[in-house]
């Protein structure tokens, strides 16, 4: 069963082991997403080796997602581990000292802090579970009474409702941690918390430097978390300089109010898909599978609304990190996606009613699109080296299934987080109707396509040199 929607699953301790990952693959997993802000270089490394591994053994290319921590500001660590704040309660976040927190203060991992806040300001604590009103400010502390309590643990993020924090968007941390995703093989690189374009600008540098050597030119995804980042021309700004975007529900929800959230997620998805970007939508998907073998009906929910509106993939974390049930979580979750896709309308022709294009590649692209629609083809398939023609088809939803063949291995993981992509390897022949036949033996293979079903085809012409696509074919498997 084709499934449009991809899966984006965290790797931590609970599927860091060979066995783990073949089985989150297996289960339906096209990204593997390594979180920065836990485990050290050479951590990330050895899991890298082993989801490549993993992957070869299930006979199927997924794309790597190095997601860096970025400047997510941390309380420090306790006395006890943990404490409970009661709401009424005085609480003293310290920007200058060292000593464990206890019940009445805690230290805390950004300086400036202090300077960013003032009284009458909220700040959420956990993931907005704590919320903290803030009376004063003097010097290095921070005076809050607490307005919801709560358990409080040990490096704790913050974040002030309403957004404004100054902290620049690549730390000394994510600097080093650009070359090692870069090192280790990592197609996507997610970036936290980016205020503005220019933060994808520095990262897109800093990137480029560290795959200069290899001519390695990793693929950025903007984490979308920060109210500035929403504001629509920021946004777009954003989209223009990434590959793509995710809809970091977690701290976008923290800064703007949970409410906010789902509509936010409609304008993200349909803004990002407009400008032929990527959208990841994550967290709390099936945050309840992270100790129960089921999801919530209203999880189930949650992950068939983003799949119909138009997300490239939705994503794990905790669930597959540190979850009971990782490998159930995956499964669980692909069957939710192939469900919700039966639903989705297709608006091919209204989207493309006043459209004009410019260019040649583009127009075939569009064109294979409409054919196939409208023909009831059984697969698109398309030649293609770069990605660029099936990540253009792939942002109109229509239930054709879009094969993109390509010799070039970095092409083809990339292409694991195109929404209805299926993105294969082939040593491509230099002539075209041994490629077309090779593609046709490839799907027949596969099951996907029987004698007498129509398939679309796109490739650029002449082939084997570089050159875009130009050239649409129609054919009937015989
Ligand atoms: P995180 O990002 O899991 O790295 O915090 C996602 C989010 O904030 O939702
Ligand atoms: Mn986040």
């Amino acid at each position: 069963m084709h499934r449009a929607t991809k899966i984006v699953a965290t790797v931590g301790p609970a599927s860091s082991s060979l066995e783990t990952l073949t089985e989150l693959i297996m289960a339906g997993v096209d990204v593997v997403r390594l979180n920065f802000s836990h485990g050290t270089a050479a951590d990330h490394q050895a899991v890298a080796t082993r989801v490549r591994s993993a992957a070869l053994s299930c006979g199927r290319e997924v794309a790597i997602m190095a997601d860096l921590q970025g400047p997510k500001i941390r309380i420090g660590k306790f006395e006890e581990g943990k404490i409970t704040l009661s709401s009424g309660e005085q609480f003293i976040l310290d920007t200058n000292t060292d000593t464990l927190g206890n019940q009445s203060r805690v230290g805390l991992d950004y300086k400036d802090l202090p300077k960013d806040v003032r009284a009458g300001d909220d700040l959420l604590l956990n993931d907005g579970l704590i919320v903290l009103a803030v009376d004063r400010v003097q010097g290095s502390a921070i005076y809050t009474t607490v307005k919801v309590g709560g358990e409080l643990s040990n490096n704790k993020g913050i974040n002030r409702q309403g957004g404004g924090l100054t902290a620049p968007a690549l730390t000394d941390k994510d600097k080093a941690d650009i070359q090692t995703a870069v090192d280790l093989g990592a197609d996507y690189l997610a970036v936290s918390f980016p205020k503005s374009a220019q933060d994808m600008e520095i990262a897109r540098q800093l990137a480029n430097r560290a795959g200069e050597k290899q001519g390695i030119r990793v693929k950025l995804i903007a984490k979308i978390e920060r109210i500035e980042a929403v504001q629509p021309d920021v946004l777009d700004a954003i989209l223009a300089v990434s590959e793509g975007v995710m809809v970091a529900r977690g701290d976008l929800a923290v800064e703007v109010g949970n409410a906010s959230v789902p509509a936010l997620q409609k304008r993200i998805i349909r803004t990002a898909r407009e400008a032929n970007k990527l959208v990841i939508t994550a967290t709390q998907m099936m945050e309840s599978m992270i100790f129960h073998p089921m999801p919530t009906r209203a999880e189930v929910s949650d992950v068939a609304n983003a799949v119909l509106d138009g997300t490239d993939a939705v994503m794990l974390s905790a669930e597959t990190a540190a979850g009971k049930y990782p490998v159930q979580t995956v499964a669980y979750m692909a069957s939710i996606c192939t469900e919700a896709e039966k639903s989705e309308p297709v608006h091919l022709d209204a989207d493309f009613l006043d459209r004009t294009f410019q260019r040649i590649d583009q127009s075939i692209a569009y064109g294979a699109l409409f054919t196939a629609y409208h023909l009831g083809a059984a697969a698109i398939v398309t030649l293609t080296d770069s990605g660029s023609t099936p990540l253009w088809m792939s942002r109109y939803l229509i239930h054709v299934p879009i094969y993109a063949l390509t010799g070039n291995i970095s092409a083809q993981r990339a292409m694991c987080l195109f929404r209805n992509v299926v993105p294969l390897q082939i040593t491509m022949s230099d002539d075209r109707e041994t490629a077309l036949s090779q593609a046709q033996a490839i799907l027949r293979e596969r099951g996907v396509v029987q004698t007498g079903d129509s398939i679309v085809l796109t490739i650029g012409e002449p082939m084997g040199c570089a050159g875009g696509t130009n050239t649409l074919k129609i054919v009937r498997v015989d």
